[in-house]
């Protein structure tokens, strides 16, 4: 259970705040610096206007620490984040999704197996659990793998597609060979097979329905939906339990995120692959997600329409035109952590860790694309 706040804990609370300790001391700091500046005393009000050195806070600072200032312990991760343990003499664990369908992961990255009667098909090969993969193949047959899907281009999913083997058909979508040729890198082998829109692959009784939807997070990545298994997997979309990975788990076209999103809202599955966290997701974790986006992309709008360009700039930095964009977008994102704060820091796991980032793209995002 998630401890509630009381009158014995806000005590303790703001004790153990880091950040409030640090905006002491870098108004302390600030003041001292003025001070000595000023050639007298230091006195309270005073700010330190000498370049480089830290101004006033803003006002109604956030309590979550901004990007940049060290966090001393970041919130706890709720039990419905949480998945189940891994068994640390082995450091990872296999679920079966029914069917002969698996997902392997150590709780951080996923991939999935399928097995069929001359075989098995994985996709991905996450550096951190490729040399698990065949461990945990091995724990439910002992059939060679034959084919291997690419959800997209990205080394920290694929980098350890090498270690599986020579010879195998690797499927991918055409942009995702066409990035891995740029990069050249040896332990992603380029895509033996791809396809533009949709292609099937059926081995044996098993089959699998791939299709692409559009750049939700790079050019390429495409769904993996297993129909007899009613699973689905989309990689770096959508996060269950959890906050999203920092700027929208850096996705290229923002919009095309949230489209994303709904488009997987959309689709009859009953268990979500996402390739990362430590469990798989449900309709409910992708409704939550976006209601979440939805509540940001409210928030950064709001705080975009109502904050004041210019306001409270150092006169003396008039003619910089970044140092007023900068004043004004950090006043935007303080605006939107706030507004978010009280709804969300207990409903999704890492809310604070990347909270400001999330602010800072969307507030971007809607400005610009
Ligand atoms: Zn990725």
């Amino acid at each position: 259970m998630h401890a509630t706040p009381d009158s014995t804990s806000t005590p303790r609370r703001a004790a153990s705040n880091p950040w409030a300790a640090l905006r002491a001391a870098l108004l302390a700091t600030a003041i001292a610096v003025a001070g000595s500046m000023l050639g007298g005393s230091a006195h309270a009000g005073a700010t330190c206007t000498a370049p480089g050195c830290a101004g006033t806070p803003y006002s109604n600072m956030s309590e979550i620490a901004p990007i940049g200032p060290r966090t001393g312990k970041y919130m706890d991760v709720p039990e419905s984040a949480k998945g189940p343990a891994i068994d640390p003499t082995k450091g990872y664990r296999v679920q079966p999704l029914g069917k002969d369908l698996y997902m392997v992961t150590e709780n951080v990255y996923q991939a999935m197996f399928l097995v069929y009667d001359r075989g098995v098909v994985v996709v991905d090969a996450p550096p951190s659990i490729a040399a698990f993969i065949p461990k945990a193949i091995a724990e439910v047959t002992d059939k060679p793998i034959t084919h291997l899907i690419y959800s997209h281009s990205h080394s920290d999913h694929i980098g350890g597609a090498k270690s599986l083997g020579a010879r195998l058909t690797i499927i991918a979508h055409d942009e995702t060979k066409r990035l891995l040729e740029r990069a050249r890198d040896p332990n992603r082998p380029l895509p033996t097979r791809t396809f533009g829109d949709h292609y099937t692959l059926n081995v044996g009784t098993q089959a699998l329905e791939l299709s692409y939807h559009g750049n939700g997070h790079e050019p390429g990545n495409i769904f993996i939906y297993a129909p007899a298994q009613r699973t689905l997997m989309v990689v770096d979309v959508v996060f269950p339990g959890w906050m999203p990975f920092r700027r929208f788990a850096l996705a290229q076209d923002i919009p095309g995120f949230f489209a994303q999103v709904d488009e997987i809202k959309s689709i009859a599955f009953e268990t979500l692959v996402t390739g990362h966290v430590a469990r798989t997701g449900t309709k409910a974790d992708v409704e939550l997600q976006s209601q979440f986006i939805n509540d940001l992309k409210a928030a950064a709008g709001k705080a975009l329409q109502t904050t004041k360009p210019g306001e409270e700039l150092n006169p003396a930095d008039t003619g910089n035109p970044w140092a007023y964009f900068d004043n004004y977008i950090d006043r935007v994102a303080l605006q939107c952590v706030n507004t978010l704060t009280p709804k969300w820091s207990s409903k999704l796991a890492a809310f604070d860790v990347f909270i400001w980032d999330q602010c800072y793209a969307m507030e971007q995002s809607l400005r610009i694309e």
